[in-house]
């Protein structure tokens, strides 16, 4: 399997790139229009065809690249059901398995950090890892407080369905501020610090009173985004189109 973690420094995001084998079909998680050139090149080096670009989520601090994908590849766009991008080109729901070239994922429905948070199980027959978009970082977890998030709805994803998951399946976030890259439901489980010995009620109590700031850049992301990276003119002249401010 071809397996890559790749990150977007401005915007501490990572995109994964996925292929069951080497002149195979292939798909990418989470990609960042500002490193479309560093995915092409990483495409035709490793001989792989881009068939399908997926978005955990409408993100609010960087701009997606599915639609330079999209144009580039002719690939499929993916999101949950509940995307409200109309640039989307297939809507997975809950449980529904995507099977690309052999290699299998199966979209789990993870509301919280937004409504339409999907995660995505690798080989869910005995599951590899999960990729958690922004509900479920290393350590932390995605913040809650704008585009439907809802703080009960995260404790829900995170504790009812990702920790049904085995311990032993590893963690691939969207995000990571402090570098790290990976970790497992079973760590989550037992060192998350915003989950461990906390109830329900706690966590709404924990995510409430973050008071964040918002993304430096949200409102040229989520319209962006919603148009799957379709940066009007106007907009995009307002400068770097990433913020600094965390995403959890
Ligand atoms: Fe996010």
């Amino acid at each position: 399997m071809i397996f890559r973690q790749l990150f977007d420094a401005e915007s501490s995001t990572y995109t994964y790139l996925l292929a069951s084998r080497a002149g195979g079909e292939a798909l990418i998680i989470d990609p960042v229009r500002a490193q479309l050139p560093h995915y092409l090149m990483l495409i035709e080096q490793l001989g792989v065809r881009l068939v399908t670009a997926i978005d955990t989520h409408i993100h609010a601090d960087h701009v997606t690249s599915l639609g330079d994908l999209r144009d580039h590849f002719g690939c499929t766009t993916m999101m949950g059901e509940l995307s409200k991008a109309e640039c989307v080109s297939l809507r997975v729901r809950d449980d529904e398995l995507i099977d690309i070239d052999g290699l299998q994922l199966r979209a789990l429905y993870t509301p919280g950090h937004t409504i339409e948070s999907c995660s995505f199980v690798l080989e869910p027959r005995s599951p590899k890892a999960v990729f958690t978009g922004d509900v479920l970082l290393i350590r932390s977890t995605g913040r809650t407080d704008f585009q439907n998030g809802d703080a009960a709805m995260s404790w829900d994803s995170i504790v009812n369905r990702l920790f049904a998951l085995p311990e032993d399946a590893l963690v691939y976030p969207a995000h990571d501020y402090k570098g790290w890259t990976v970790s497992s439901i079973g760590e989550e489980k037992q060192f998350n610090p915003r989950l461990v010995n906390k109830t329900r009620a706690q966590y709404v109590e924990i995510m409430t009173s973050l008071r964040l700031p918002n993304p430096k850049l949200m409102d040229v992301a989520i319209p962006a985004n919603l148009a799957c990276g379709n940066v009007t003119p106007s907009l995009a002249s307002g400068g770097s189109l990433t913020g600094p401010v965390p995403d959890q």
